[in-house]
Parts: structure tokens; sequence; C-alpha cells
């Protein structure tokens, strides 16, 4: 058999593969499942056409993106690769015919909606000789996802319906428990894990506190004028303040354009052509923008509002800097943004889950520690040092070394076996007497009351840290029980040592608000 490189050099010209993709390749190859983890423009494509190209029969690719669909088509039969797309959204004799030839063996590769899949499944597994499954954007399968799609959910019966055929999962943003989610729900087997590195270092990272209207546009202006050669996005909360962004900085003399879902398709897709081919030096749009645009010299984003959840947020920000120049991202933050977002998480159906993410997206906002730490915590890569390329690192906040108070937060969690939330682990610590602390026998444990010389306020402050910086983790599906990660596990031991930003009045703000 041809080598994978061989196929790599010889239908894309590349010749070596990226981090994780030979292992996933290799996976597939000997027919395991696989859930791959990869940032945005990491390679996700080569790790199913590699072996769909050395495997007998035709790759199907499950994608709910149908501009995206077509792209990769074009892209795969310009190197000279049978593939087509199907959904509905084209005349349905092009899907006749894409199926009847890969019924014949003429096909290597097809993409297909979700909706199509699910209704053609009959078809598809009786009469196509089908090599692997490949499901993309697999994180819309979760609830716990941010992006949650019901038709995803019935995906299960792709396991059932192609036995013995190895199925992949591929996404670029997924936290600890959307993981597990899509293995489960997809009924994996023993899949093949890969999880690539999520740091962007080139992408500096800042939080400006409730600016006004006049700095916000002179921010912005500063930006479009340092960057003049380039572009940069502007992301809006809504249509209206998308439009309103638009027009001030027009009015600026700036070539600006808009994005949102409101418009015609013709004029999205106008807006986005100017876009790409750098006819303008903004856009400003709502969060609708961004999918699959492939512009590697984006310098800035800002966001004009803070976004619902950290993988939006992440993910927006990832497409400056492609190209791993140096490139900006902003965030204006207030609180009445809070406010707007918390109304959208009670009319959303889901709200537990997105209240928690908004949470945390605010409590990144707030922070005074790294923000690359707990940006790269949140998706459970361990970051162990601060980045020095963000305004926390650049202006640090007074700092102590907090080994000693982690120690103790750590051990108090192990002794407890990791079943409680932070706020009883901080009772503990403080030395609660309060009733069911008694009851359950922690005022018997050692660590009991070895925090009592903080206030509850300072350990909330010093835990939220912690947790930010990725030395506990919190298990949401288990009534938000903190855990000790293996970074955190090495601070207890004396491994490692940590710092936490001192506590200050103003730092109880929001994690007043808190629940439990
Ligand atoms: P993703 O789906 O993860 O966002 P793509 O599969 O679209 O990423 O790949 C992003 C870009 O990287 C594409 O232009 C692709 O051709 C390129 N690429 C992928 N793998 C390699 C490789 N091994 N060597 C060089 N370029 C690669
Ligand atoms: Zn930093």
């Amino acid at each position: 058999m041809i080598s994978p490189q061989t196929i790599l050099k010889k239908y894309y010209g590349y010749s070596s593969f990226r981090p994780g993709q030979a292992e996933i390749v290799d996976a597939i190859l000997q027919g395991r499942d696989a859930l791959a983890l990869m940032p945005t423009g990491g390679g996700k494509s080569i790790c199913f056409q590699v072996p769909a190209l050395m495997l007998p029969g035709c790759a199907i690719v499950i994608s709910p993106l149908i501009a995206l669909m077509n792209d990769q088509v074009l892209a795969l039969r310009a190197n000279g690769i049978p593939a087509a797309a199907i959904h509905s959204n084209q005349d349905e004799y092009i899907n006749r015919d894409s199926y009847d030839k890969a019924i014949k063996g003429e096909m290597k590769i097809i993409y297909i909606s979700p909706e199509r899949m699910t209704a053609d499944i009959d078809l598809i597994a009786s009469k196509i000789n089908v090599s692997l499954v490949a499901i993309d954007e697999a994180h819309c399968i979760s609830q716990w996802g941010h992006d949650f799609r019901p038709v995803y959910t019935s995906l299960r019966y792709i396991k059932e319906r192609f036995p013995g055929v190895p199925v992949m999962a591929l996404t670029a943003t997924a936290d600890r428990l959307t993981r597990t989610d899509i293995s489960t729900a997809l009924g994996l087997d023993d899949p093949f894990c890969w999880t690539g590195s999520f740091d962007r270092p080139n992408i500096s990272i800042s939080v400006m506190n409730d600016p006004g209207k006049k700095q916000r546009l002179k921010i912005i202006s500063s930006l479009i004028e340092k960057y003049h050669l380039d572009s940069g996005i502007v992301y809006c909360l809504s249509r209206k303040k998308t439009e309103e962004m638009h027009a001030a900085l027009t009015e600026l003399g700036y070539r600006s354009v808009c994005y949102h879902a409101g418009m015609t398709p013709q004029d999205r897709e106008a807006s986005q052509k100017a876009f790409v081919d750098g006819d303008v030096q903004v856009v400003c749009a709502t969060i609708a923008f961004g999918m699959g645009i492939d512009k590697s010299n984006i310098r800035w984003v800002v966001h004009n509002n803070i976004p619902g959840n950290i993988e939006s947020y992440y993910q927006e920000i990832g497409r400056a800097g492609r190209d791993g120049l140096p490139s900006e991202a902003i965030m204006f933050y207030n609180f009445a943004d809070i406010m707007m977002r918390r109304n959208f998480v009670d009319e959303s159906g889901q709200k537990e889950i997105n209240s928690e993410k908004l949470d945390f997206m605010q409590k990144f906002a707030e922070a005074s520690i790294c923000r690359r730490r707990i940006l790269l915590s949140y998706f459970s890569e361990e970051a162990t040092h601060d980045c020095g390329n963000c305004d926390n690192c650049r202006n640090p906040r007074r700092r102590f070394d907090g080994t000693i108070l982690a120690q103790k937060a750590l051990s108090a969690v192990i002794r407890i076996n990791a079943q409680e939330a932070m706020n009883t682990v901080i009772d503990i610590l403080r030395g609660s007497n309060r009733a069911d602390i008694v009851k359950k026998g922690y005022n018997r444990i050692k660590t009991y009351g070895v925090g009592a010389d903080l206030s509850s306020r300072v350990w909330h402050s010093y835990m939220l840290q912690m947790i930010q910086l990725g030395l506990f983790e919190v298990a949401y599906e288990e009534n938000f029980h903190l855990r000790p990660t293996p970074y955190g596990m090495r601070v207890v031991k004396g491994l490692e040592r940590i710092e936490l930003s001192l506590f200050q009045e103003s730092d109880y703000y929001s994690s007043g608000k808190k629940r439990t």
C-alpha cells in the first residue's frame, strides 16, 4: 500500500504532516474510531481525506456548513479527487447523480448535510461501500457545546448502521464536558483521541473595562490605522449595534462593511467578498460572520460586546493572525452587556448550561491573572506560565506566592473525595460548623479550619483564580464539584509553585452574586 506521506505529497503537494495528522490517519487506517480536536486552520480535513484516498470505498463527511462543503469539494476535484456535496440547497438531480457514482464505486468522498444523512441513511448504508464516516463540527452534538444542533443528536445511528467502519469526530472547539459528550453520544468505540494545542501566542489579548463610545471608536480607529494595509473585525451584539458601528466608522472616513443575519444573502456575500479581497479595512459583524472565512492577514478583532461563552470568544479572536504574525484581540466589557446576555440565556432553553458559560466568560473579563492561562485551562490545556502577551501580564497586579493556599485548598478537596462545590470547600477551609459539614464529618478532616485566617470573600477570589489557572476543574455535570487536575496534583505535592493576584475589595463585584 502507498504510504500516507506519499498521498499527502501526491494530492496536496505537502511534504510533511502537521502535529496530529499522521497519528489520526494511522488510527483510522487501523480501523479505529477517532476524536480529533484541532484549532481552526490546524488541518482537520487532511485527517479524513488522506485515509479516504487510501481505503477502498467512499468516505462520508457530515458537515453543517453548505458553503464550506462546496469549497472543499471544488478543492478536491481540482486535485483530481472524485468528490461531491449532497444537500437540499441544490437541484435534486445533482444529488442523484452523486449517489449513482458512489454506488458504482466512482466516488471517493461525499460531503453531506446531517439532514440528508438522516433522510438517506437506508440508501447509503445498503448501497454504498462506505470507507469511513467523519463528523465535522462535532461539538454540535453536545448540549454542553455552544452551538448545539438537534439534528446532530440523531447521528447516534451511525455506529449501528456502519458496523466495522471507522467513525471520526472532529471539532475546533470543545471543553472537557463537550468532548466526553461527543464520544458517548456517537457511541465511539475506544476512540483514538488527539487534542492539538489551542495556544495562539501571536494574538495579544486585552479587556477594557467599560470604555465610553468615543474611546471605543478611538481604539478601533487606531487599530485600523496601525494596520492600514490589513484588516480587522468588530464583533457587536446585535444587528442594530453592527449598523451603528459601521455608520460611525464610515463617518470617520474608514472603509467598512456590515455583516449580519438580517441582510440578504447577496449583501452578505458582497460584504464577505469585500473583506476577503481586502477592499475594506473593517467588517462590523454579529457572530454570524466568520465561519469558513479563509483570510490569513486579519490583524485585529475587537469585541464591542462580551460574547456569551469562552468557546465563541476564542473562536472569534482566533480569526486574527492565522499567518502567525502579531495580532491583537481587544474586548470592551461592561456590566450592562452581561445583563443583556442573561436575558438571552433565560430564553435559550438551555438556561443552566448557558448561564454557567456566561458566568465563566464574565469571570474571564474581570480576571486579574494571565488571560491566556485562563483560556487554555478552560480547554483543559495545561498552561503553567504567564504568557507575557495579555493586558494582565503586561500590567500585573500585585502577586504573591499562593502555593501554600493552593495546597490547603487542594488537600481539602482531595480529603473530601472531590464531592463538593467551591462554597462548601471554602466553608470547610474556614472551619464552618454548618450542620451539613458536621454531619458529613468534614469537621474531622485535617484541613478543616486551616484557612480561617482569610475571609470567605478573599477565599472566593483565590479559589476562582485557582480554577482559572487550571488547578481544579469544575464538574458541571456533578453539581459543580471541584476536582484536582494533574497540574493541581503537582502543586499539592510541592513540585510546582503558583502565584495569585492579591485580593482587592473590587474583586467581589461579580463573584458575590455567584450561585452555588
Ligand atoms: P481546519 O479544517 O482544521 O480549519 P483545514 O483542513 O482547512 O483546517 O486546513 C487549513 C489549511 O492548512 C489549509 O489551507 C490546508 O491546505 C493547510 N494544511 C493542512 N495540512 C497541511 C500540511 N500537512 N502541510 C501544509 N499545509 C497543510
Ligand atoms: Zn498573559
